[in-house]
């Protein structure tokens, strides 16, 4: 038997290989392990994927070793990586390496050492030098190693050296696989053993010799409870004033020596005048008259017993303990062993130092004394744990929401029966339409089967109001997985799923390849977003997360449900034509009565939200705002130079008069605040990048938002010298201060991409809004998407077609889609809302269509527009993309490529087939290199690309999100 396996190395590898595996690995190996094997000459981690009876070379190596007890990958993520590797043309090796939680992946890397027959003879530069000196001290060394300890001037061609030695038989090389980045996070624990005597016993050997304490001590184990003074004295080898510091402090009694009178059974007459004296007995010879105790005693009518002085504990056995303790200056061991003795289990050892001052001192001496036992746990990283989710019920149904529910519960039964996947379901409805509610019933639905299920949100942004909803929904279900967490948390969620200790994991791209072993339900919020598409130049594959979505949905038999207000056009047009079942939910925008009535109470308003009759009680609706459009061509016309239409402007008094909030969006930061020379016409750009920089404010800097490179702002035209310079166009930090200038009195807030960097400062400036803190929100398409702001009724759209220019053919859907999403932001505060769109283009169909609301008229006019260009539905793209730092020769290689495809295109007689170009794209320049591209345009591009070697340096992207 051989097991086929998959190369886990950087180099992209098509194809599986093939090894032996040694006794003892060949019971245990099962699809989906994760070995370490040797790959060429150096070692590398291998996943198998296959078994097989032969191999197709006559010399296999064997497996070293197992690195995973469990399966790292599962047999149909296994199916999922041959399909995304065929079907987006990436190597298979990166296309399961996907599946891998980041920080598991290893690389080699080199070790080197002087070779020990090496005589010392021959010439070496004073790099090499260098590498010598540092092997000559620390011995072998990892490749990585060394480098960090090179002194840096040699730390840069320290590679090259090195081979040339290995070369020359002066230094040998072997490799290693680096350890991982992440394991599973041990915790460290201790606990008591100790039974009450021991630590009595132990507290007389922690802390300082303290002769109060061994007083103390001696007290509590003395039988008698009352033990003479000189006794304890002469045991603990205490003095005098130790005693008498102890009663002081109120630790000890002492009773001084005494002389204590019995009366004598034996006497017979007690003479009158001792009668009363000898009633008192027995007594302390102290208490009586002296004249009647030498009477008495003459008299032979008592008894005399001599008392010595004595001492006895002042304070319980339980709190001379700590005294002791204290005493010694031992009171974090007393403090940790008591901690310890409350809760009795093993604690984290950072709970101890939480709660007491012990340190790991402390432990340590407590563990030689036997008194505690070190162990360790494993826990989970998960950044949910502080979080806590009120629980919700799920509300009753409307009768649409029914409608929809039934068909997918129907259609997901009848596939279950008959043991096929069911056709995925595109739910089509507004924000606030009561999709996720549809989402929450499939899931929950699975969770009765047992099954589990995935929620995938376009952006980390959206990720907690999503895991918010969710996790009260289905409390202690819930993860998140996005790049945000650390590789360790991820790696722990990744395990948690692997382990079945989560059901449901809500998260951006990445949380689809979540190792769920029985998946039911797959969902994908906003299908039509284009950051679920991945993109060139991060490593390939290029996957589009919702059609891998719907390919894992075939492979498992899982409902996948594709969610959105505006749908994406292939994959409505698919719908349409029945490969999806289309699910329509009515335009209006839905709310929970208890939830609205909520909000209008806290914030003292009338909600316009209405019960309608065919509604369940709970439900409050209320209709999809009106869009007016504004034609900025007019205002200029009429001699309003500002960015703000009379129409805009009235429509803000009008809100912050009653004391609403409104948003103005400006679409995509800064696209316009670009520098002008009045002169010469110089527009200042991106050295690396020939596009235009923008003008931030805040840093009062040029800043190219290709690459991130920022310039001073200039005080001359760089190329005329001329003084007058000008700022042209908008962005939102120079929007932000139009409106401050504007509307002075309001309260102004600015919410996009430089604002919300900072990893929670995005849920800040929300809240913030939210809570009325704010007047006007100022941003870009970022509050476009799902949040709930009850007070905002006006949505300004500064300028709808800023986008409408540029040379892609999707632009007309994108300008629908943000129009739309952000017309649904009006629609869904408490008192309804009005949107005004601005736009030099107000005949454009998408922006007509967006503002009536209107998604199928917009469908058939952008259908039409793509059928006269044969773009995708009707053909699909793959864009092959050269970067190169060197334009002339990027140009010449994609000539000749393209007349190699125009070539093999010829010779496979794909007369559908279409290739386009090369041409510069748009953003030609990025990053200071050049780049070129081809796009071939056919029915299926694969069959062109499939069997054709595209050279190695060329990205090739299949579905691409932009031409751009
Ligand atoms: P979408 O996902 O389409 O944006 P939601 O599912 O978030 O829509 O619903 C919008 C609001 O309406 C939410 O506050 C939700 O709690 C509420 N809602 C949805 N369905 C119902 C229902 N059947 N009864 C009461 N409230 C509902
Ligand atoms: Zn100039
Ligand atoms: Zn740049």
């Amino acid at each position: 038997m051989y097991a086929q396996l998959v190369i886990n190395i950087e180099a992209p590898l098509e194809t599986t290989f093939h090894y032996h595996m040694p006794g003892d690995l060949q019971q245990k190996l099962c699809i989906g392990h994760l070995v370490e094997v040797e790959f060429g000459r150096r070692l590398a981690q291998g996943i198998v994927v296959a078994f097989d009876d032969t191999a197709p070379v006559a010399e296999t190596k064997p497996i070293i070793a197992l690195i995973d007890p469990e399966p790292v990958i599962r047999s149909w993520q296994v199916a999922l990586a041959r399909w995304l590797s065929d079907y987006y043309l990436a190597p298979l090796n990166s296309c399961l390496r996907l599946l891998l939680p980041p920080g598991l992946t290893r690389w080699s890397d080199t070790t080197l050492e002087i070779n020990p027959v090496w005589d010392g003879e021959g010439r070496v530069t004073k790099t090499q030098e260098a590498i010598l000196a540092v092997l000559e001290e620390k011995g072998d060394m990892r490749g990585r190693q060394l480098k960090q300890a090179l002194p840096k001037k040699y730390r840069k061609k320290w590679q090259k050296a090195a081979n040339q030695l290995v070369r020359r038989n002066i230094l040998l090389k072997g490799t290693v696989l680096e350890p991982p980045r992440v394991r599973p996070k041990k915790i460290r624990t201790a606990e008591l053993v100790a039974r009450p005597r021991d630590v009595w016993n132990a507290s007389l050997n922690l802390g300082r010799a303290n002769k109060q304490s061994d007083v103390l001590h001696y007290l509590a184990q003395s039988n008698d409870p009352l033990p003479a003074e000189n006794d304890v004295l002469e045991n603990t080898g205490a003095g005098e004033d130790h005693l008498t510091a102890l009663e002081e402090a109120d630790l000890i009694q002492r009773s001084p020596a005494s002389t204590l009178l019995v009366p004598d059974a034996s006497t017979a007459q007690v003479p009158e005048e001792l009668q009363e004296a000898f009633e008192q007995l027995p007594a302390l010879a102290d208490s009586l008259a002296p004249e009647a105790v030498s009477a008495m005693e003459a008299g032979e009518l008592v008894q005399v017993i001599e008392q010595p002085a004595t001492v006895g504990l002042a304070v319980p056995r339980q709190e001379a303990l700590r005294h002791i303790f204290e005493l010694r200056n031992g009171h974090n061991y007393h403090a940790i062993l008591e901690l310890l003795r409350q809760v009795a289990q093993p604690l984290a050892l950072s709970d101890i130092y939480a709660e007491t001052d012990g340190s790991m001192y402390h432990l340590r001496r407590l563990e030689k004394q036997g008194l505690i036992r070190f162990g360790s746990e494993e826990v989970w990283r998960d950044p949910l744990a502080d979080r806590d989710f009120v629980p919700t019920e799920a509300p009753q149904l409307t009768s649409d929401q029914w409608q929809v529910w039934e068909q997918i519960k129907e259609a997901t039964d009848e596939a279950r029966q008959e043991q096929i996947a069911p056709k995925p379901f595109l739910l089509h409805g507004v924000t606030g339409s009561g999709k996720t509610e549809i989402y929450m019933r499939a899931i929950e639905a699975a969770l009765k089967r047992g099954e589990q299920a995935i929620v995938l949100v376009p952006e980390i942004a959206l990720t907690p109001q999503t895991v918010r909803r969710f996790a009260a929904r289905f409390p202690g279900h819930v993860a998140v997985m996005h790049s945000r967490l650390s590789d360790g948390q991820r790696y722990d969620t990744w395990r948690r799923a692997r382990q079945g200790l989560i059901d449901i994991v809500v998260g951006p791209r990445s949380a689809l390849f979540t190792p769920f072993n029985n998946l039911g339900v797959i969902v994908v919020d906003e299908e039509h977003d284009h950051s679920y598409k991945q993109a060139p130049p991060i490593p390939a594959p290029y996957y589009h997360a919702r059609e891998t979505a719907i390919e894992i949905g075939r492979l498992v038999r899982a409902t996948v449900i594709l969610g959105s207000a505006t749908p994406d056009l292939v994959t409505y047009h698919r719908a349409k034509a029945g490969q999806y079942q289309l699910l329509e939910l009515p335009k209006r925008v839905m709310g929970h009565r208890m939830r609205i009535e909520g909000q209008a109470k806290r914030l003292s308003v009338d909600s316009r939200y209405a019960h309608s009759e065919e509604d369940p009680e709970d439900t409050l609706s209320i209709p999809l705002p009106p869009v007016k459009i504004v034609d900025l061509r007019q205002e200029l016309r009429a001699g309003n130079r500002s960015v703000f239409s009379r129409a805009l402007q009235e429509a803000v008094d009008e809100a912050l008069e009653r004391d609403e909030q409104v948003i103005l969006f400006l679409n995509r930061r800064g696209s316009h605040s670009f520098v002008l020379c009045r002169d010469c016409g110089e527009v200042l750009k991106c050295p690396s990048c020939d596009l235009p920089l923008t003008y931030h404010r805040a840093n009062i800097a040029l800043i190219c938002h290709h690459c991130g490179r920022q310039k001073a702002q200039p005080e001359h035209c760089p190329q005329c010298g001329s003084r007058r310079i000008k700022y042209f166009g908008l962005g939102t930090e120079e929007l932000e201060s139009l409106v401050r200038q504007r509307w002075s009195d309001a309260r102004v807030v600015r919410w996009d991409s430089d604002t919300t960097a900072r990893h929670d400062s995005h849920e800040e400036i929300l809240a913030s809004f939210v809570k009325h803190e704010a007047d006007i929100l100022v941003g870009t398409q970022m509050i476009a998407k799902g949040l709930d702001l009850p007070l905002v009724t006006l949505v300004g759209v500064i300028s709808a077609d800023v986008s409408l220019g540029l040379p892609d053919f999707q632009i007309g859907e994108r300008t629908f889609q943000l129009l739309t999403q952000v017309a649904g932001r009006a629609g869904r505060g408490l008192l309804g809302g009005r949107v005004i769109v601005q736009t030099y283009k107000p005949d454009h169909y998408a922006i007509q269509a967006a503002a009536d609301h209107d998604y199928v008229t917009f469908y058939l006019e952008e259908i039409r527009f793509r059928t006269r260009h044969s773009y995708p539905p009707f053909r699909r793209l793959a864009k092959l993309l050269l970067i190169d730092p060197n334009n002339e020769r990027g140009r010449k290689e994609a000539a000749k490529l393209a007349q190699a495809l125009q070539q093999h295109r010829r010779e496979k007689a794909l007369s559908a087939t279409e290739i386009v170009g090369p041409v510069p794209p748009f953003f030609q320049r990025i990053d200071g290199r050049y780049r070129w591209q081809i796009l071939v345009r056919a029915p299926d591009p694969a069959r062109l690309l499939r069997d054709f070697e595209v050279p190695r340096p060329w990205l090739v992207d299949i579905d691409p999100a932009s031409t751009l």
